[in-house]
C-alpha cells in the first residue's frame, strides 16, 4: 500500500501500547518513529543524574539553564542517546517513571522537546506518539489516533515489559504508577493529556497489534482513497 507522505499522531494513556504500535507501522510503512516520551525520560535522568531533583522537586531556574546543553537524539535503531550515550535502560527504569510526569508538566521542558519534535520531522512521514501531539505539538497531523486500554492490561502489560528486562517488577507499584502518571498527565496546566476532535479513538483491550495495523490501514485507505 502506497502511503502518502503525512504525520500519524499517537496519543494516549501510559502503557496502552502506543509506542510497540507506533514502531509497526513505521516499519511497514517507510516512515521514522519518534518516541516524545522518551525525550521527557531522558530530560528526568539528565535532572537526577545533575542534581536538579531535591526530594520531589525539580530546581526549576537550573535546570532549565542545564538544557541549553542538553542534546538529545535518536540512532537508527529508535534507542535515545543523550549527547554520545545511549540512556535506552536507564530512561525505562522505575525511578525514572516515577519523576518524569512531574518534570514533563513544566513549560519550558515542553518547549525543549517540542523543538526536538518539530526539527524530527521536517520531512514529515513520520509516526511520533505521546500525550499532546495531536492536540499541542502537531495539530495539523492528517492521521489523529487515541488510545486506550483497561487499566488492569496495561498494568499487566508494563509488568510483563519490566519482568522480561529483569527489573524484578511488583504489580501494586506498576499498577499506582500509571495511575499516577494518567492523574497528573491528564490534569497538568500545560498541554494535559487530551484526545483531539478530529481523532480516532482506538481502544485495544482486546486487539493484537495486526489487528490494530489492520485497522489503520483501512482508516488511511478510506481517508485518502487508496486502494488496496
Ligand atoms: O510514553 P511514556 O510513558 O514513555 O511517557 C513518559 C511520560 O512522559 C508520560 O507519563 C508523560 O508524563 C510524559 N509525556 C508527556 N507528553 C508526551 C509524551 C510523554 O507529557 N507527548
Amino acid at each position: 500500500m502506497e502511503i502518502p507522505s503525512i504525520i500519524i499522531a499517537i496519543d494516549g494513556y501510559s502503557s496502552t501500547g502506543k509506542s510497540s504500535f507506533a514502531k509497526l507501522i513505521a516499519k511497514e510503512f517507510g516512515f521514522t518513529y519518534l518516541d516524545s516520551g522518551a525525550l521527557y525520560r531522558a530530560v528526568t535522568l539528565f535532572a537526577q543524574e545533575n542534581g536538579l531533583i531535591s526530594g520531589d522537586n525539580v530546581i526549576s531556574p537550573a535546570l532549565e539553564k542545564a538544557l541549553e546543553g542538553l542534546e538529545l537524539h535518536f540512532d537508527s535503531s529508535n534507542r535515545t542517546f543523550i549527547g554520545d550515550r545511549c540512556v535506552e535502560t536507564e530512561i525505562r527504569s522505575m525511578p525514572v517513571s516515577s519523576q518524569v510526569s512531574p518534570i514533563s508538566a513544566l513549560a519550558y521542558v515542553r518547549r525543549f522537546v517540542d523543538d526536538i519534535l518539530h526539527r524530527c520531522a521536517a520531512s514529515r512521514r513520520v509516526v511520533m506518539d505521546g500525550r499532546d501531539i495531536g492536540v499541542t505539538v502537531f495539530p495539523d497531523a492528517e492521521v489523529k489516533i487515541f488510545m486506550t486500554a483497561d487499566p488492569i492490561v496495561r498494568a499487566r502489560r508494563r509488568f510483563d515489559e519490566m519482568a522480561l528486562k529483569g527489573q524484578n517488577p511488583v504489580m501494586e507499584e506498576v499498577l499506582e504508577n500509571l495511575r499516577r502518571r494518567d492523574e497528573i498527565d491528564s490534569h497538568r496546566e500545560v498541554s494535559p493529556l487530551a484526545r483531539a476532535a478530529d481523532s480516532y479513538l482506538l481502544d485495544n483491550s482486546e486487539m493484537t497489534i495486526g489487528e490494530e495495523v489492520a485497522w489503520l490501514k483501512g482508516i488511511i485507505q478510506g481517508k485518502f482513497g487508496i486502494l488496496e
